[in-house]
């Protein structure tokens, strides 16, 4: 979805609000699984700046940092954003800072690229180390079996209470050494 920014930016005051129901490309790796809904504010506060107000929510296919399995989990997230108006009636995000240079992603002209919004926004929602449960019991650090299906019957060399944190460390860097080499292999 585009929007059409000039008559909201050259009126004073104006607001404007839009429902949102966009599928997001499958680019960034990331998997999907419903379209994103929720809705858009945005407004003309009178001093040179469009504000911006979001709600969206959606669903997307993890892979459990413990255990490696892909689970579903959903997403919902707020967020705000500025663009100033510049003399000629120009847009720009506001604070390029936090963005990286990713603005002129969003802005093109007069038009705001509402799908490129909303990405960038919810991959920053995304849980950095998500989990299938709270639980999850992981791989076998020995085999690799995920213990959630069941006891591999590997014997642990240390008795399970005082390494078991250790353990759990360790297989999440076993985990997260894992995700980056199967990414790497699929680009
Ligand atoms: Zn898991
Ligand atoms: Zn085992």
């Amino acid at each position: 979805m585009r929007i059409d920014l000039s008559a909201l930016a050259r009126q004073a005051g104006r607001a404007e609000s839009y429902a949102l129901e966009e599928w997001l490309g499958p680019e960034d790796g990331v998997e999907w699984k419903g379209p994103v809904r929720g809705d858009l504010g945005i407004r003309n506060t009178g001093t040179n700046v469009l504000a911006l107000r979001a709600r969206v929510q959606t669903c997307v296919c993890l892979e459990c940092a413990r255990c490696l399995e892909p689970f579903r989990i959903p997403i919902s997230h707020q967020f705000e954003e500025k663009l100033a108006i510049g003399a000629g009636g120009q847009l720009r995000v506001a604070d390029e800072e936090t963005w990286e240079g990713a603005g002129d992603l969003l802005i093109e002209d007069k038009w705001l690229d509402v799908n490129e919004l909303v990405r960038q926004q919810l991959l920053l929602a995304l849980p950095t180390r998500p989990l299938c449960r709270p639980q999850c019991r992981g791989l076998c650090p020995k085999c690799g079996t995920n213990l959630n299906q069941g006891d591999c019957g590997c014997r642990r060399e240390a008795p399970e209470r005082p390494l078991g944190r250790l353990g759990e460390v360790w297989a999440g860097r076993h985990a997260a050494g894992h995700k980056r080499a199967s990414k790497r292999k699929v680009k």
